[in-house]
């Protein structure tokens, strides 16, 4: 960085001279840059997870029980409503035997995101036989 290389010159002559006093002042002035330079790259990472965070919200649809991303013309998901809601975060929801559900890896929540996959073929037979 331009203004740390120019503070050192600065330091390195002070020294050189027997500043010592200033030379300190210096010193003191370069672990604040360095302090502010961390502080920034801190704020920028947090800036930058707060958009993405941002963008996910504005393209996120909620459909049976789940949240769907639509991107690029695909649907992608389902995601795990209960974790986006209360930490924001995108966690895929996995098949959970009954083909109808699914299940949160994270926090367990199992809800049913396939209504149409819950029609076990014993209950359609029994249904056709019924009316007989
Ligand atoms: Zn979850």
């Amino acid at each position: 960085m331009a203004i740390l290389d120019e503070l050192k010159s600065i330091g390195k002559t002070l020294r050189e001279v027997d500043k010592i006093p200033q030379y300190e002042q210096i010193l003191d002035v370069m672990e604040k840059l360095i302090e502010m330079q961390k502080r920034i790259s801190d704020l920028e990472l947090d800036n930058k997870d707060l958009k993405d965070k941002l963008q996910t919200k504005d393209s996120l649809v909620h459909e049976n029980n789940a949240y769907w991303i639509n991107k690029d013309g695909q649907k992608d998901g389902p995601f795990c409503t209960c974790c986006w809601d209360d930490h924001q975060k995108t966690i895929r929801v996995q098949p959970a035997g009954n083909p109808a559900f699914c299940t949160c890896p994270k926090c367990k929540n199992t809800v049913k995101v396939y209504p149409d996959r819950d029609n076990p073929p014993h209950a359609t037979q029994f249904r056709s036989t019924s009316f007989q």
